[in-house]
């Protein structure tokens, strides 16, 4: 039983320093809504990736890319786990969880002959599939899709401790050809929180050593 000394205290120490993150209704379009989505009694997938996508449209809500996709015979429905609105259809920087997220279900946002490097599995079974509305060959998110997205990929990555360098748009998945997410994606990368740069790096120097290397046996 609490006293009504501490309830006052309670309440003031909330009044001084807000109400703890853990209790504060979570608004629908914000990514702790969106990630928070996963239907009851649902265990987590051993999410590995996250691969970033644009619709190429102008517009659209996660019913219209949806319904679209089901044209295209994903009978599972919107083929990414998530949606970042560009303010045409879905808000500015809103994020929409689609049904595969919600039902923890493989992706189809990426070709399924294609597999990690690593132990051989599909992406579509371990890689999140992101999606910025919009034609980003055509012009940039919006700075509220481009903060969206840093807080979901980085929010992601802490949960499912996801490494940096699993992190990439579409057309850097081995074996992809695309120009998806677009040229447009920002800021060299503006997703990338530094690591995937840093990775990218390390990637480059011990390519060059490796060229190095055979050029002095020749
Ligand atoms: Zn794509």
């Amino acid at each position: 039983m609490v006293s009504t000394l501490s309830r006052v205290a309670l309440c003031a120490a909330m009044v001084l320093f807000g109400v703890p993150s853990w209790s504060q209704p979570r608004a629908s379009g914000t990514v702790s809504h969106a990630i928070a989505s996963v239907a009851p009694h649902t265990a987590p997938r051993r999410w590995r990736y996250i691969v970033l996508h644009h619709t190429a449209t102008a517009g659209g809500t996660v019913a219209s890319i949806e319904s679209a996709h089901l044209r295209r015979g994903m009978n599972r429905g919107l083929a990414y786990h998530f949606l970042i609105g560009n303010g045409r259809g879905l808000g500015d920087g809103a994020v929409e969880p689609g049904v595969r997220w919600r039902r923890q279900l493989p992706g189809a946002h990426v070709a399924s002959a294609l597999c990690e490097p690593e132990r051989g599995v599909p992406y579509d079974e371990v890689a999140i599939g992101i999606a910025l509305v919009g034609d980003l060959e055509q012009r940039p998110p919006t700075a509220a899709q481009q903060r969206a997205l840093r807080e979901l990929v980085a929010s992601l990555q802490r949960r499912f401790h996801i490494d940096a360098a699993h992190v990439m748009g579409h057309g850097e998945v081995l074996g992809a050809h695309t120009a998806c997410p677009g040229r447009r994606l920002g800021g060299g990368r503006a997703w990338a929180t530094g690591a995937a740069r840093r990775a990218e790096l390390r990637r480059a120097v011990l390519r060059r050593a490796v060229l190095r290397a055979r050029r002095r046996r020749r």
